[in-house]
C-alpha cells in the first residue's frame, strides 16, 4: 500500500507540533517509517488520507470498544452539542453517567470525572495520600499510569531505595516519594512496604498490565497485594483505564474477584470524548473537595458532550454484556491463527492475552513483567509490524501495546489479518 499524502503531511506536521503527533507512540519511533494520518474510521476500518482502507486493532487505544463511529454514541453527541458544548455548571447527565458507571462496578460509592487517565491517576494518588496522611507510594516497572510527574518514575540504585526520574523536568523531590516494584513478584513488594513501613499511602497497580504488552497478574501475587495492603492500611489503586468496561462491565475487579480501594477509569468510560473518572467507597471519595480537604477540580469536568458520548457507551454495553464474550471469543480465535502461522514459520513467539487485549512478543521466554517484555526481539517486531501494515492491517506500533479488539471486527477481518501474517517473510 502507498502512504505518500500521510508522509508529506506528517512533514508538515512536524513544522508545527513537536515531532509532528500530540502524544509521542503515534510517531512510530519504535517501529520506524513515517505514522497514518486518518481521514475517517467506521466500525472496524480506519479510512486514511492516501485512501487506504485498513483493519484497526488499535480502536483509539481501547476507547472504541464497538468499533469507529459507534451510531448511538455519534446521535448522543450531535444531539448534545446542539444544546450548548460546555455550561460549567451541574447537568443532569453527570449524574446519570456515574449512576450508571457505579451500577456495573463492584465496591464503589462515589465517582468523580476528569478529563482523561492521566488526571484520574494523578488525582486518585493525591485522594489516598490526602486520606492515609502518608506520602509514598508504590507502582510497578511497566506500567502505565498517565504522564504525571509521580509516574514518570524508573528504579533507583537499589531496589529498596527511593527511585529517579525517568524523564527530565520530573525533579528528584517527587521521583524519592515513588519507590518502583516488579509484576508478578509479591516478594518485592513485600521488602519495599518493610523497609518503608508506615510511610506508603498507596500501591498503584494495573490489574491486567498492558503497557509492556498484555501481562497478567498470577493469582497469589494479586491475592498478596490485597492482604498486603489491607494489614499494613495501604491503599490499593487499580488503575482501570485500559481494563475498566473493557474485560467485563465490573473491569478487572470483576474477572479478578479482588476489591481495590481506588479505581481509576478512561478510554471507554468516554466512548471516544476525553474522560476520565476515579470512584471509591464514600468514605474516602468524601475527602474531595467541596465535601473534604483534598483538591481537585476540572473547567471541562464531566462536559455534556464528553458525558453522552460516555453514558451511550456504557449504557450499550450494560445492555449486552455478551459483547465480553463476544470479544474474547474473536481474540482467542486471532491468537491461535497467529500461534500457527508464527509456528509454521519457525518464529520465536510467545501469546498474552487476557479478555479482548492481546499481545504477540518475539521471544522464547514468558513474559511476566517488564524485564521479560523488553527481552522482546525488536528487528522482528519492525518486520511484523510493517508488513502488516503493507498489508492493510494496523497493529499498535510498539512492542510494549497491548492490541484492543472491537466487537465491530468479524471473523472475515480476523482470517484477512492471519492471510497478511501468512505472507511476511522473517
Ligand atoms: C491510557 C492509560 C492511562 C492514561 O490515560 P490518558 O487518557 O492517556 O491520560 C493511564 N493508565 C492506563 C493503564 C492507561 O492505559
Amino acid at each position: 500500500m502507498i502512504y505518500q499524502r500521510s508522509s508529506a503531511l506528517f512533514a508538515e506536521a512536524k513544522k508545527y507540533i513537536p515531532g509532528g503527533v500530540n502524544s509521542p507512540v503515534r510517531a512510530f519511533k519504535a517501529v520506524g517509517g513515517d505514522p497514518i494520518f486518518v481521514k475517517k474510521a467506521k466500525g472496524a476500518y480506519l479510512y486514511d488520507e492516501d485512501g487506504n482502507k485498513l483493519i484497526d486493532y488499535i480502536a483509539s487505544w481501547g476507547p472504541l470498544i464497538l468499533g469507529h463511529a459507534y451510531g448511538p454514541v455519534i446521535d448522543a453527541v450531535i444531539d448534545k452539542a446542539r444544546k450548548g458544548t460546555s455550561f460549567g455548571m451541574p447537568t443532569e447527565i453527570e449524574t446519570k453517567l456515574a449512576k450508571l458507571a457505579i451500577s456495573m462496578v463492584p465496591n464503589m460509592d462515589k465517582i468523580r470525572f476528569v478529563n482523561s487517565g492521566t488526571e484520574a491517576c494523578m488525582s486518585a494518588v493525591r485522594l489516598a495520600r490526602g486520606y492515609t496522611g502518608k506520602d509514598k507510594i508504590i507502582k510497578f516497572a511497566g506500567c502505565y499510569h498517565g504522564h504525571s510527574d509521580s509516574f514518570l518514575i524508573e528504579a533507583g540504585s537499589g531496589a529498596v531505595t527511593f527511585g529517579s526520574p525517568n524523564s527530565p523536568g520530573v525533579t528528584q523531590g517527587t521521583a524519592k516519594d515513588t519507590l518502583l516494584a516488579t509484576y508478578n513478584d509479591l516478594k518485592d513488594v513485600e521488602t519495599l512496604v518493610e523497609a518503608n513501613k508506615g510511610e506508603i499511602a498507596a500501591i498503584i497497580i494495573e490489574p491486567i498490565a498492558g503497557n509492556m504488552g498484555c501481562i497478567v497478574p498470577s493469582d497469589s501475587f494479586m491475592k498478596g497485594l490485597r492482604k498486603l495492603c489491607t494489614k499494613e492500611s495501604v491503599l490499593l489503586i487499580f488503575d482501570e483505564v485500559m481494563t475498566g468496561f473493557r474485560l467485563a462491565r465490573g473491569g478487572a475487579q470483576e474477572v479478578l474477584n479482588i476489591k481495590a480501594d481506588i479505581v481509576t477509569y478512561g478510554k471507554v468510560i468516554g466512548g471516544g470524548l476525553p474522560v476520565g473518572a476515579f470512584a471509591a467507597k464514600a468514605e474516602i471519595m468524601d475527602y474531595l473537595a467541596p465535601d473534604g480537604p483534598v483538591y481537585q477540580a476540572g473547567t471541562l469536568s464531566g462536559n455534556p458532550l464528553a458525558m453522552s458520548a460516555g453514558l451511550a457507551m456504557l449504557t450499550a454495553l450494560n445492555n449486552n454484556p455478551e459483547v465480553f464474550q463476544s470479544l474474547a471469543d474473536k481474540t482467542e480465535y486471532l491468537h491461535k491463527g497467529i500461534a500457527e502461522v508464527l509456528t509454521e514459520k519457525g518464529v520465536a513467539h510467545q501469546i498474552n492475552r487476557f479478555g479482548s487485549m492481546i499481545s504477540v512478543h518475539f521471544t522464547d521466554n514468558p513474559v511476566i513483567d517488564f524485564a521479560s517484555s523488553a527481552k522482546g526481539d525488536n528487528e522482528t517486531f519492525k518486520t511484523y509490524f510493517h508488513g502488516m501494515l503493507d498489508k492493510g492491517i494496523y497493529l499498535p506500533p510498539s512492542a510494549f501495546e497491548s492490541y484492543f479488539l472491537n466487537d465491530a471486527l468479524s471473523y472475515a477481518d480476523l482470517d484477512t489479518t492471519v492471510a497478511a501474517l501468512k505472507q511476511i517473510k522473517f
